[in-house]
């Protein structure tokens, strides 16, 4: 098994396994290359074709809140390498990292490699606050900051 490099706070980071998800679904881009989970404030940067409208940025709000409402189980599972399901990307993972993978499952929604800490249903997060985001135009980089309450 891989280490996992901090001792999260499971309600957040819970939470940015769901908004990876839910970004890659709105956007069609790739889950956050930079975050910052913590348990008073957290903030998850995306690389976007462009930047998202004031429409765009209250769906991802919505979408967390759905998410959380729906009340999706969170479960784990060991697989071998070779049986990670399509998809689901492993190049995150360090190149030393065990032949077993623990994948994460966020109801029929989310799946991941992850040994964090996680809360056992989106409910157990609480409320989704979307604290503000930024755009940077040259690095097409959409940060978002958010906290859990
Ligand atoms: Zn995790």
């Amino acid at each position: 098994m891989n280490e996992h490099n901090k001792e999260e706070f499971p309600p957040a980071h819970t939470a940015e396994h769901l908004l990876n998800q839910v970004m890659v679904r709105l956007f069609g881009c790739e889950r956050s290359y930079n975050a910052h989970i913590e348990r008073k404030k957290s903030k998850m940067s995306f690389h976007l074709a462009q930047k998202p409208s004031r429409q765009e940025e209250k769906a991802i709000e919505r979408e967390m809140e759905r998410l959380i409402d729906e009340d999706l189980s969170v479960t784990f599972e060991m697989v071998r390498r070779e049986d990670v399901p399509e998809g689901v990307r492993l190049d995150r993972l360090p190149a030393d990292a065990s032949e077993t993978i623990r994948l994460v499952r966020i109801g029929d929604y989310d799946v991941c490699p992850c040994i964090g800490r996680h809360v056992r249903s989106t409910s157990q997060i609480g409320r989704f606050e979307l604290l503000g985001t930024n755009w940077d135009e040259h690095e097409h980089s959409f940060r978002v900051r958010f906290k859990i309450v």
